[in-house]
């Protein structure tokens, strides 16, 4: 788990608390049947500003991991090609 990750959880405690009861895991809380963030916002439980900019953070915080990642294997796969390339120069 990142820092960001930790400090989204914790800005939005309850609505992560309520998204764990959502009947699916990778739910956006859109249109998804058994939404359990919808259904506290239809109850007027939750405020729909605050779910929207949790939900922006929290699309964020996936696109900066998941790029952190690629980048990751960009550079092992780099490195591949520079051992490569010197293991060449030492046989000549
Ligand atoms: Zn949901």
């Amino acid at each position: 788990m990142t820092d960001a990750e930790g400090g989204i959880a914790a800005l939005f405690d309850d609505l992560v608390t309520l998204a764990a009861n959502c009947r699916f895991r990778d739910c956006q809380h859109e249109t998804e049947p058994g939404c359990a963030i919808r259904q506290a916002l239809d109850q007027g439980q939750i405020d729909a500003p605050r779910v929207a900019r949790w939900r922006k953070l929290a699309a964020e915080e996936r696109f900066n991991s998941s790029t952190l990642s690629e980048r990751k294997m960009q550079g092992k796969s780099l490195r591949k090609m520079v051992k490569a390339s010197q293991q060449k120069k030492n046989r000549r």
